[in-house]
């Protein structure tokens, strides 16, 4: 089959079931029919390949409205370096995928521009940020999509929709074109229905680039290659109290299901401690909203983005606009993180933060001088209703327990499939690695599928 006609294949399937999902919030056919129609074959395993791409990426093709008012009707002038990098290597970007405005949430009802629905049952979230992502993947509405990680946001919605979701060691992938919500956290990063998907999507978008001054200037392995070797003398960290008090039975079980299958194909299961981890979510709410608080300050009307139609001096028009282009929990970080980072209140909150950050940090170290890689749930709980917990924010804050730790510490983790609950909604297992562990997180989670 030709990439003409695999793309045609999954424009058709959008056509028909993306009215039901909401999986995308923009593909336009003809111009992904067009592209497909001109790329020539390169030996990138990427090469034809249609992925979708959730919409906080900048690409020339279309707008990138962040699921936001504010952008709406913003085009960007250029392409992330993800895009392009996907771009050179044959693939065909089949659309912008829907999210958490400003992936600011974990159930994808925080967008202003459409519903996503978890396509295992429609009345449940599909999980976030990168809700589109996920579900587009989980429908078949694309054989693999790119979302970002900045406390979760790639793993929980992979581990609600039952596909392979990797969020790969900070600087690993280059964040140029993201656009900004914690630059300290955030990770782009692949889903994929199997482990071979996201090694094919790792390997194209990773490498150092000098536009994004954060990204590591190291080589990138063919993740591929060493993809089907087993790995011999794995050793698992397990962490006891992560499948403690707040945990579903379902998820408890289920994971230590999939610890005894490690166990099977000879991993040594150790126990290990993260003291720290109990503050992880204290930490990132602080962290997270500060840097939210800063990035968000450009959304000012003036260069880019909507603009209030009336206003009598420019400090109504930067408030109008901003009170008219925001929504409810864009408001409450950027109130959440200028309050952190007031003088006054700097010292206790915000420098407090980077100190636990710190502990939390050296707490994995220490962890992977006895382990190669961590086992454990991605989430207390599967895929919850539409609805549930839009009015609970803490409650939606806990639901990033187990997957924010990563992102403080910047080392690689991933969510891989581990079966379902009683009512057929899909688990998962989470796995974490040290720095730039990656290819040894692909290739345990490959022995496992
Ligand atoms: N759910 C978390 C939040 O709302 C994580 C978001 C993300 O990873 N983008 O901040």
């Amino acid at each position: 089959t030709s990439p003409q006609e695999v793309t045609e294949a999954y424009l058709n399937r959008i056509e028909s079931i993306n009215p039901k999902v909401g999986a995308y919030l923009q593909s336009d056919s003809i111009a992904v029919k067009n592209r497909a129609g001109e790329i020539s074959a390169t030996d990138s395993p990427m090469s034809g390949m249609p992925i979708a791409i959730k919409d906080n990426i900048c690409n020339i093709g279309s707008g990138t409205t962040c699921a936001s008012r504010m952008l709406e009707n913003f085009r960007s002038p250029y392409d992330a370096t993800v895009i392009r990098k996907l771009n050179e290597a044959g693939a065909v970007i089949l659309g912008k995928t829907n999210l958490d405005e400003f992936a600011m949430g974990s159930s994808t009802e925080n967008s202003a521009l459409g519903k996503t629905n978890n396509p295992w049952n429609l009345e449940y979230v599909p999980g976030g940020s990168s809700g589109g992502s996920a579900a587009a993947v989980a429908a078949g509405l694309a054989p693999v999509a790119l979302g970002s990680d900045t406390g979760g946001s790639i793993r929980q919605p992979a581990a609600f929709c039952g596909v392979v979701g990797m969020k790969p060691t900070y600087g690993r992938v280059s964040r140029y074109g993201l656009v900004a919500f914690a630059s300290s956290l955030d990770q782009i990063g692949p889903f994929s229905r199997d482990v071979y998907g996201a090694a094919a999507v790792l390997q194209t978008i990773a490498g150092h680039d000098e536009l994004d001054s954060t990204s590591l200037n190291e080589p990138v392995p063919k993740y591929l290659e060493t993809l089907d070797r087993p790995l011999e003398n794995l050793r698992l960290g397990f962490v006891e109290e992560w499948l403690g008090e707040g945990v579903e039975d379902s998820v408890k079980e289920s994971v230590t299901k999939s610890v005894d299958t490690y166990r099977k194909l000879g991993a040594e299961i150790v126990p290990i401690e993260l003291p720290h981890s109990k503050y992880c979510v204290a930490t990132y709410y602080i962290i997270a909203p500060s840097e939210a608080s800063s990035n968000l300050s450009r959304y000012d009307g003036v260069q880019y983005g909507h603009r209030a139609q009336d206003y009598s001096s420019l400090q109504e028009m930067y408030e109008k606009t901003r009170t008219e282009g925001f929504g409810e929990e864009v408001k409450r970080r950027i109130m959440l993180g200028c309050y952190a980072l007031s003088s006054g209140y700097y010292d206790a909150y915000y420098l407090k933060a980077l100190k636990v950050r710190r502990l939390i940090q050296q707490d994995y170290l220490k962890a992977f001088e006895k382990v190669d890689l961590l086992i454990g749930p991605v989430t207390p709980g599967p895929a919850f209703k539409r609805g549930e917990l839009v009015d609970d924010p803490l409650q939606m804050y806990m639901a990033d327990i187990f997957t924010i730790g990563a992102n403080l510490a910047g080392i690689p983790a991933m969510s891989i499939p581990c079966g379902f609950t009683e009512d057929g909604l899909p688990l998962g297992t989470q796995l974490l690695g040290p720095v730039l562990g990656e290819e040894t997180l692909l290739r345990a989670a490959r022995m496992y599928e």
